[in-house]
C-alpha cells in the first residue's frame, strides 16, 4: 500500500539522493526543495517532440529546484537560482486547477518538467485532477535520476514517461551532474518505466497517447558516452523511440569546463545519428544543428520561449 504524502515528506527518498530529511519541517536536501510544490512556468509548448507538442501544444508545468546539478543546465535560472525566475509555491489541489486550465486551453498532455524530486506531491495533485475528470494523458519529463521505488508506488498514474539517458560514463556523470551512481541507477528506471506504459503508442492524429520516448542529450566532446547510451537503448528494445538531441549550448557554469564549453559539430551529430541508424534504433527523432537557439528559455520572461 503507498505511504501517505505525509509519511513520504517526513523522511525523504523521493529519489535516488535518498537525503532523509524531514521536509515538512522545512529542512531541504540536495534539491533544495520544501513541502510546497515549486511552479515556474506554466503554459502551452510547442518545442517537444511532434507527438508530444501536437498542433496545439504540450501542456507544460515547469518546477523549480532538482536533484542533479548540471553544470550546463540550460534551466538553471529555475533548477539551480529558484530565485531568478517567477517562482510560486503550490499545494497539490492548486496544481490540480491549473492541470484543468490546460485542459480547458487545448493542451494534448499535462508535461510535468522535473518531476523526480516532486513525485509523491505529483502524485496527489494527478488524483485530484482525475477525480475531478481530467482526461489528458500525464507526461512525466525527468532526468532520468528517478526513485525505482518511488515509480512502483505511483504506479497507474502516468500514461507518458519522457525520460533522458544522459550519461552511461560514470566520470562524466560525477563531474557534469554531481551525480556519480546515475548510469548504475538509470537502467531500473528505463526498465521500470517500459514495464509502467509499454512501447509508445499514438492516436489517429499522431499525438502520444501512452508509452515510453528516452531522450539523449548529445555534449560535445563526450561522443562515446553518446554512442554507449545507443547500443543501451538498443539493446533495451530496437522499437524504442528515441530523440537524439543537437540542442546543447554552453550555458550557466559549462565555460569552467573546457571540453564543453562550445556547442555541438555537424560532424559531431552526424555520427551519432549513423551509429543509431547502424545499432537499428530507426524510430528516431532528431533535430537541426545550429538550432540551439530556438529552444533557450528564459524563465525572467513571461513567456520564457518567446524572445
Ligand atoms: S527529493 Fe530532494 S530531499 Fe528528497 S531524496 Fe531527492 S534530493 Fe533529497
Amino acid at each position: 500500500m503507498r505511504r501517505s504524502f505525509s509519511e513520504e515528506m517526513a523522511c525523504c527518498r523521493c529519489c535516488p539522493r535518498e537525503c532523509g530529511v524531514n521536509r515538512l519541517r522545512g529542512e531541504t536536501g540536495f534539491c533544495r526543495t520544501g513541502s510546497g510544490i515549486p511552479v515556474a512556468h506554466i503554459g502551452l509548448h510547442f518545442g517537444e517532440e511532434p507527438p508530444i507538442s501536437g498542433s496545439r501544444g504540450s501542456g507544460t508545468i515547469f518546477f523549480a529546484g532538482c536533484n542533479l546539478r548540471c553544470v550546463f543546465c540550460q534551466n538553471h535560472q529555475i533548477s539551480q537560482e529558484f530565485q531568478r525566475g517567477s517562482v510560486r509555491t503550490l499545494s497539490p489541489r492548486e496544481l490540480a486547477d491549473e492541470m484543468q486550465r490546460l485542459e480547458k486551453a487545448g493542451a494534448h498532455n499535462i508535461n510535468l518538467v522535473s518531476p523526480s524530486h516532486l513525485i509523491f506531491h505529483l502524485a496527489d495533485a494527478i488524483s485530484i485532477a482525475r477525480n475531478r475528470g481530467l482526461t489528458l494523458p500525464i507526461v512525466y519529463n525527468s532526468n532520468g535520476y528517478d526513485s525505482v521505488a518511488a515509480l512502483r508506488e505511483i504506479r497507474g498514474l502516468i500514461d507518458i514517461f519522457l525520460p533522458d539517458l544522459k550519461y552511461l560514463d560514470e566520470d562524466a556523470a560525477r563531474g557534469l551532474s554531481a551525480a556519480g551512481d546515475y548510469a548504475r541507477i538509470v537502467p531500473g528506471v528505463l526498465g521500470e518505466m517500459f514495464a509502467q506504459v509499454g512501447p509508445l503508442v499514438l492516436d489517429e492524429a499522431g499525438s502520444a497517447r501512452r508509452g515510453l520516448l528516452v531522450r539523449h542529450l548529445v555534449l560535445p566532446g563526450h561522443l562515446e558516452n553518446s554512442r554507449s547510451c545507443l547500443r543501451f537503448l538498443a539493446g533495451f528494445s530496437r522499437d524504442l523511440p528515441v530523440s537524439i538531441m543537437s540542442q546543447y549550448s554552453p550555458q550557466f557554469r559549462a565555460g569552467d569546463y573546457p571540453r564543453i564549453n562550445r556547442t555541438l559539430s555537424e560532424e559531431e551529430y552526424e555520427s551519432i545519428i549513423d551509429c543509431a541508424l547502424e545499432l537499428g534504433l530507426e524510430n528516431a527523432f532528431v533535430q537541426e544543428c545550429g538550432s540551439q537557439q530556438e529552444y533557450l528559455p528564459d524563465f525572467s520572461r513571461t513567456d520564457p520561449f518567446q524572445a
